[in-house]
């Protein structure tokens, strides 16, 4: 096959972390134009309400231990429907290449002569910072930041083992983890045999940038706690560094000094 065998082409466009103003103007004109989309379970109801009603949606919807459409299954759907000449449309929560298996959707498009575009979108732990008021990176505390995944691909434990933890966090550093609620006790336990003292400070953020998004904090040894008490539902970040003791209400004023 051949790289003009078709003339459809596959958009792996990034949705955002919920808010639908958070969209990149890009992927609100495809959207908005979209005759085939194909979604995961976090995108926004909202932003799949801006597909044309005639659009025909397909959720390839993941949980972590149900995959309702395997990713080769999905691949495979990519490549048929462009080698079939359609321009379709695969929206993903936040950005495609951040957790997002875009990649390796990007490599089944390339490897069946099939066009791709990447569109980027603001990732959860962006889209966290901004709506939670937790700076990422701050000169006074923290010029290090990482996004990890607290599920890797392989291992019975979710692949926490293969994960390696040293660095990420500490002084001066602000640690992402995405997708770590399930094995949030065994990160934090982790971390401090790392080393990390179990009073750093962290906050969880679930449903960020959307209507129901709440921020927790806890220090890292009451993670697991914080999870089960409050009830806390995926999607959530946990961010862990002494950029999430700066509180709200201390920023805020700050901010509102800055607007006068
Ligand atoms: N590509 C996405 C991440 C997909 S992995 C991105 O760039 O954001 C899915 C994980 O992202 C969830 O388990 C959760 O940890 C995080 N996530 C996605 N949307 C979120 C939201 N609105 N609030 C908090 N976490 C979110």
């Amino acid at each position: 096959m051949n790289a003009t065998a078709s003339f459809g082409k596959v958009w792996l466009v990034g949705a955002g972390p919920g808010d639908p103003d958070l969209l990149t103007l890009r992927a609100a004109r495809l959207i908005m134009g979209a005759r085939i989309v194909v979604h995961d379970g976090l995108v926004d109801p909202r932003i799949l309400a801006m597909a044309p009603s005639s659009a025909q949606m397909i959720s390839v919807a993941k949980q972590r231990s149900r995959h309702s459409m395997p990713q080769d299954e999905i691949n495979a759907l990519l490549v048929r429907e462009a080698l079939a000449g359609r321009e379709v449309l695969r929206l993903k929560g936040g950005d495609p290449f951040i957790f997002g298996r875009g990649g390796e959707e990007a490599e089944a498009c390339i490897a069946a002569g099939v066009a791709v575009e990447v569109v980027p979108g603001i990732s959860a732990a962006v889209g966290a910072g901004a709506a939670a008021l937790l700076p990422l990176t701050h000169r006074d505390a923290a010029s290090v930041v990482s996004f990890v995944s607290g599920q890797c691909k392989a291992g019975p434990d979710g692949g926490l083992t293969d994960q390696n933890w040293a660095g990420l966090a500490g002084v001066g550093r602000t640690l992402v983890i995405y997708m770590g609620l399930a094995t949030a006790a065994q990160i934090a336990e982790k971390l401090i045999g790392d080393g990390l003292a179990p009073d750093t400070p962290l906050a969880v953020v679930e449903n960020a940038t959307r209507p129901d998004m709440r921020v927790l904090h806890a220090p890292l040894a009451g993670l697991a706690d914080l999870v089960s008490s409050a009830k806390v539902q995926s999607p959530a970040l946990i961010i862990i560094g002494a950029v999430t003791s700066r509180a709200p209400s201390e920023l805020r004023a700050i901010a509102l000094e800055v607007a006068k």
